[in-house]
């Protein structure tokens, strides 16, 4: 049964208020920095009739409103690219909360929450490779920042941020399992001394197949060193009503659900852009060198939770 010692079972106080300070970091510096890069913040929504169709099984998180079915915000993605319909609006991002009911039987409690946020940002007329170079920057930033002012409290953590000065390294998913077989990201993870660059990854019909080469996608991971796993994925986004349903079919979906969103993209109200989403507790992870994620979510969210509170 839950009391407040299963809560500091996970965490000692003295670290929490450590993680709390570098967090208060962490979310200044990523959104200070976007929002000087002259991004607008738009607010998260929480239920919607589509939200991220995802490219894994997760359980259904549904609510109901007078008899119409709601879906719980997996992410934001559909929300960024409607907001850049408007002329006027080029770049944005949004700090929003996140609702994966993850299978225990797939992923690992280790890495994956049920509930977790991302800092998910979108910009028109970019190519995947403008977008990770502004994370490139912003992700130094956001380590510079935690260095200079979280310094006392990552020395408590026992953990040395370590500071990267070259560009984070662009190796495609082909080369890499050629190079090291199927568990290529793992092996990448624990042994790369750099965050990397992963591109072309099969996924969401969202993420872009480079035009004029099927089977081939304008998208990426970053991959964190020392065996942290995966922090972030970004894509340049399909936006051409004949291509998004095509990737639809491909992937057998039911489109029903997804009527208001083709009828825009049928009057070519989808814009063209690119964007990516980071996991805050990933991030929080891997500059706080935490064995598990909910150390750093305080209320345990984790696949094996017993959801004390
Ligand atoms: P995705 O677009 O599904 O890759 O999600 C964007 C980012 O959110 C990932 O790269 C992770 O950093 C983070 N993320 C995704 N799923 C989870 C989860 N279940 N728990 C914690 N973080 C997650
Ligand atoms: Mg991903």
């Amino acid at each position: 049964m839950g009391s407040v010692q299963t809560f500091f079972d996970i965490i000692s106080a003295s670290e929490i208020q450590d993680i709390a300070k570098i967090r208060n970091i962490v979310l200044s510096a990523l959104q200070d920095y976007t929002r000087e890069a002259g991004f607008y913040q738009i607010l998260p929504i929480l239920m919607s009739p589509i939200t991220d169709p995802l490219n894994h099984a997760v359980y259904p998180a549904e609510i109901e409103y007078e008899g119409r079915p709601l879906k719980l915000t997996a992410s934001m993605i559909f929300h960024k690219q409607l907001m850049l319909a408007s002329k006027q609006m080029e770049n944005i991002f949004v700090l929003a909360p996140n609702i994966r009911l993850e299978k225990a039987t797939v992923k690992s409690s280790q890495n994956h929450l049920l509930e977790f946020s991302q800092f998910d940002f979108e910009m028109k007329n970019a190519s995947m490779y403008d977008v990770m170079a502004f994370i490139d920057g912003l992700v130094k930033h956001v380590f510079t920042e935690v260095r200079e002012k979280g310094a006392e409290n990552l020395k408590n953590l026992g953990r040395e941020l370590p500071e990267y000065s070259e560009p984070f390294p662009i190796c495609s998913t082909d080369e890499m399992w050629e190079k090291h077989g199927k568990d290529f990201e793992n092996i990448i993870s624990k042994t790369s001394s750099t965050p990397v660059f992963l591109t072309n990854f099969k996924r969401e019909f969202y993420d872009r197949e480079t035009p004029g080469s099927r089977g081939v996608y304008s998208n990426f991971d970053l991959i964190y060193p020392e065996g942290y796993g995966e922090a972030l994925s970004g894509a340049e986004r399909e936006f051409e009503y004949e291509q998004i349903v095509y990737r639809m079919k491909e992937l057998d979906m039911d489109m029903a659900p997804y009527e208001n969103y083709l009828n825009a993209a049928k009057d070519g109200l989808i814009p063209q852009t690119a964007g990516a989403g980071i996991g805050i507790e990933r991030m929080l992870r891997f500059i706080t060198g935490r064995d598990e994620i909910r150390e750093v979510s305080f209320f345990d969210r984790s696949i094996s939770s017993d959801f004390a509170f």
